[in-house]
């Protein structure tokens, strides 16, 4: 089980030292919590991170190591930094930036060579959603998006639905079972299944349908927006995550 939290362009320097401090003063056994932070934050933040499980990355790369690029960040800079992964793909970067799943293969090619783990954001719009295209959307997503060489190993796939995304609508069990089993046997067809990576949903998920979400056999970890601004509330999802795996380990 993954639990990530994605900061986007928030909160102040402060607040965001405090934060990080307070998800690294706990420690959950079976769960894999990444940290994606604005880029200026990562060298602070990853000295105090120094020595605890969680692992922060980046929410964005460039698909160049250096250059004339203003205004980008490298995978390369990412990790000189501390950074042991990067979000890539997310749909504000989609949408406010242009960028094209094209351009989000070449990110990923650039990350995975600077030894980055990937997670990479899938998800379709409302209309998209309403005119049945769903599953195409995001099987050409997956296709365009992953290069050919990339391991399976070093990726996870964030199933966000747009629609979902800071509004406070989640989807429905069924929406993201039916989902995940898509981008699932994707996955298996190209890696084998004894290969398949993570799958983790996206899509306001919070403190109190966390634990609904994670009884979803096929949802492994959240992608967390808004509710990682608060630290006893990413503490209860991840929580909630930890008792999901026990769960499902019979533990
Ligand atoms: C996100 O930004 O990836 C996200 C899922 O946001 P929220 O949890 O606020 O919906």
């Amino acid at each position: 089980m993954i639990v990530a939290a994605n900061w986007k362009m928030n909160p102040a320097f402060d607040h965001a030292a405090d934060l990080a401090t307070a998800f690294a003063s706990q420690s959950f056994a079976q769960i894999k919590r990444i940290l994606f932070a604005p880029h200026p934050y990562i060298v602070p933040i990853s000295i105090r991170l120094n020595g605890t499980t969680l692992e922060i990355g980046g929410q964005d790369c460039h698909f160049a190591d250096h250059g004339a690029f203003t205004g980008d960040v490298s995978a390369l800079m990412l990790r000189e930094c501390g950074a042991s992964s990067v979000l890539l793909g997310h749909s504000e970067r989609r949408d406010a930036h242009g960028e094209t799943s094209d351009m989000i293969a070449h990110k990923t090619t650039a990350a995975l060579a600077q030894n980055l783990d990937v997670m990479l954001c899938v998800g379709e719009t409302k209309a998209e959603r309403d005119d049945k295209m769903a599953e195409q959307v995001v099987i050409d997503q997956l296709q365009a998006s992953i290069p050919d060489h990339a391991p399976p190993s070093r990726l996870m796939i964030a199933y966000e639905p747009v629609w979902a995304i800071g509004t406070g609508v989640v989807a429905s069990s069924d929406e993201i079972a039916s989902m995940h089993g898509v981008i699932a046997s994707f996955l298996t067809d190209r890696y084998g299944a004894n290969h398949v990576p993570s799958i983790v949903y996206g899509g306001s998920v919070n403190a109190d349908n966390a634990a609904s979400l994670f009884s979803i056999p096929s949802v492994g970890g959240a992608l967390v927006g808004g509710a990682s601004l608060d630290a006893d509330t990413f503490s209860a999802i991840c929580a909630a995550a930890q008792d999901a795996y026990r769960l499902r380990a019979d533990l």
